[in-house]
């Protein structure tokens, strides 16, 4: 039996991937957990954009610091899922070009590189941007593989001793009578079996459905699954990211990501996650907007439109409003159970630091002094997750 302390992460995605790896480091036995495989949830269908934060930097300036920071971290450890391929701001209306000086204040404000070009520069390096282009800010954005960066973690993890549970639902959690989580009950989806889970320690790396596994120990949280439509054209217009020099809004990032490019996205609340069909007016939307940017995009055909739910923490504001930023619910604290914890909002670029916050909560609950070294050492290779042996 080992002496390790024990910690079951119930969610795969990058939030419990990075939460997987921090842990190991910090030297716990660690167990995931998923209803499904690696990014079955959002993670999984995600646009693909390595913030440089600029996307924030006017109205949601804490988000726009910790991608900036994560950002300068993940080209160092997860070099292998980023393509460095920076971004523009692109001025296309008149609107947005007296946009400029307050982006370009909130940028410097939140440290975030940007310098300005004019239309003859831009077009240069992007000939397929609107020939109308004003001007636009160069950017530290770059595109990143989702799976690959997921696996890259998970594969740190595994490395180190962790064990990854696919297709386990859980279905409930038990407190006992010293208001402690003792243990969770999961539903083995290949054979039908229930599976009792034992650990010192359980995490709600849920995203979207955080809500409703804390339910299942009682307590509240106040996530509002917020979807976004995607649609992929058929060829890669660009080299860079091409975001609209405004604050955020539909339709205004288009991601070359391999072959493809990727027009995103939309925002809106609903309360049923898992079930979110892709809104045809939303991808004529998506089209529009894309059009706008790269002038021929629309004559290289869809390949595909998808959608999926980002894990937005409860405001009384609206969808595009919600902050970007995450929250750890240390459940001792705020509710009075011991043994559990929940991490949800962020980003996936943020995946890394919502991981290393976590597990500090965690630390403390237990009351194990362990720091954090995630931000220092390179991640394992992505493809060594499939490996019998996995090697650093
Ligand atoms: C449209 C859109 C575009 C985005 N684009 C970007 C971008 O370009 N750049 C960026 O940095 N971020 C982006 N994001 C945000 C980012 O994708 C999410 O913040 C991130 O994927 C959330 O990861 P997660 O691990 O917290 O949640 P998830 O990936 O959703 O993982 C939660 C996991 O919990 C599992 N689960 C649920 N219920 C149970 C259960 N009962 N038992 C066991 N397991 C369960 C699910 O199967 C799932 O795998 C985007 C989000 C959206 C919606």
């Amino acid at each position: 039996m080992s002496d390790k302390p024990t910690a079951v992460i119930i969610g795969a995605g990058f939030t419990g991937c990075a939460l997987a790896y921090d842990l190991t480091l910090r030297g716990f036995a660690v167990t995931v957990v998923d209803r499904g495989e690696i990014c079955n949830g959002t993670s999984g269908r995600t646009h693909g954009l390595l913030h440089s934060g600029a996307r924030y930097c006017v109205n949601d300036p804490e988000a726009a610091l910790e991608c900036i920071k994560e950002n300068i971290i993940l080209r160092r450890i997860a070099r292998q899922c980023i393509e460095f391929n920076q971004g523009f701001f692109l001025a296309i209306t008149d609107e947005e070009l007296a946009f400029k000086d307050e982006f370009q204040k909130g940028a410097e404000e939140a440290g975030i590189p940007v310098r300005w070009m004019n239309a003859k520069e831009i077009l240069t390096l992007e000939p397929a941007i609107n020939p109308g282009v004003l001007g636009g800010f160069e950017v530290p954005d770059g595109s990143f593989d989702p799976l690959r960066l997921a696996l890259a973690f998970a594969a740190s993890a595994k490395n180190r001793g962790a064990r990854f549970m696919a297709y386990h639902e859980v279905d409930s959690i038990h407190v006992n009578g010293q208001s402690t989580v003792d243990f969770i009950t999961m539903i083995d989806r290949t054979t039908g079996l229930n599976i009792d889970l034992h650990a010192d320690i359980f995490i709600n790396a849920c995203g979207a459905w955080a809500g409703h596994i804390a339910s299942l120990a009682g307590v509240d949280v106040p996530v509002i699954p917020c979807p976004g439509v995607m649609v992929a054209f058929n060829k890669r217009m660009t080299e860079r990211v091409l975001n609209r020099l405004s604050l955020p809004g539909d339709g205004d990032i288009i991601i070359p990501q391999r072959r493809m490019s990727v027009i995103g996205t939309t925002s809106f609340e609903v309360s049923d996650a898992d079930y979110i069909p892709v809104d045809h007016d939303q991808v004529k939307t998506m089209v529009n907007r894309a059009v706008e940017m790269i002038p021929a995009i629309d004559k290289v055909g869809i390949r595909a439109s998808y959608m999926s739910a980002r894990p937005l923490i409860q405001t009384n504001s609206d969808a595009r409003s919600l902050s970007r930023t995450f929250k750890c619910f240390d459940h001792q604290a705020a509710n009075n159970i011991r043994g559990f914890v929940t991490i949800t909002g962020g980003k996936a670029t943020t995946c890394r630091m919502m991981a290393e916050k976590t597990a500090d909560v965690v630390c403390a609950q237990l009351g194990i002094n362990a720091p954090c070294f995630t931000a220092e050492t390179e991640l394992a290779p992505y493809r060594t997750f499939y490996s019998e042996q996995v090697t650093q």
